[in-house]
């Protein structure tokens, strides 16, 4: 049987890889997409890991050859997206899958795959988020602001999705995160 797909969407810093990163601890049988990106890694990425880091030449390809699930510009520079075959494989093992992307790449899916299940991780407060991404400190002043005003524009499209998870402490969250993705009596 296929299995069920999921999307993981919510503003910046508000945990998403956090989340994604635990819940794929405790559950080794979950699929967490590993997405492409045309971005620098941070010191620590490690490449096929946490990304597939690849040129713009080499994300354009895939676009063209129509190996992406979806993809897009994020924070209006660099190019992210979601390679199709490994989820679609995980999907007909029946293993459910996670997508950790932003809301253009939530909003493609919901046309390709309208039987997804679109989770909303969002901040307790407008406040906290701020204060997750300064002391992150992965980003400078100007890469922050960029961010920021994104976070605004998606905070706003909470309706979009089935499901909201409030990131208050990262424990908690996985567990509401699990109990979708693992049970499925559970009712949307
Ligand atoms: P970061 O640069 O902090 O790793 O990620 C920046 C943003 O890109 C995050 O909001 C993240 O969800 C989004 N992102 C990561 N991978 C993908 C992807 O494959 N597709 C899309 N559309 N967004 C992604």
């Amino acid at each position: 049987m296929t299995a069920q797909l999921f999307v993981l969407a919510g503003p910046t810093a508000v945990g998403k890889g956090t989340v994604a990163a635990a819940m794929r601890e405790q559950h080794p049988e979950i699929y967490l997409s590993v997405s492409a990106t045309t971005r620098e890694p941070r010191p620590g990425e490690v490449d096929g890991v946490h990304y597939h880091f690849v040129s713009v030449e080499e994300f354009d390809r895939l676009v063209a050859d129509g190996q992406m699930l979806e993809w897009a510009v994020v924070h209006g520079v660099n190019r992210y997206g979601t390679p199709r075959g490994p989820v679609e494989q995980a999907l007909a093992e029946g293993r459910p899958a996670l997508l950790e992307i932003d809301l253009q790449g939530a909003r493609q899916v919901r046309e390709s795959k309208p039987d997804a299940v679109f989770v909303f991780l969002k901040p307790p407060s407008w406040e906290e988020l701020v204060r997750r991404l300064v002391g992150r400190g992965t980003e400078g002043e100007e890469e922050r602001e960029r961010r920021l005003a994104t976070a605004r524009e998606e905070l706003a499209a909470e309706a979009e999705f089935d499901v909201t998870i409030v990131n208050r402490e990262v424990h908690a969250a996985v567990e509401e995160l699990v109990s979708l993705m693992v049970d499925p009596s559970t009712d949307l």
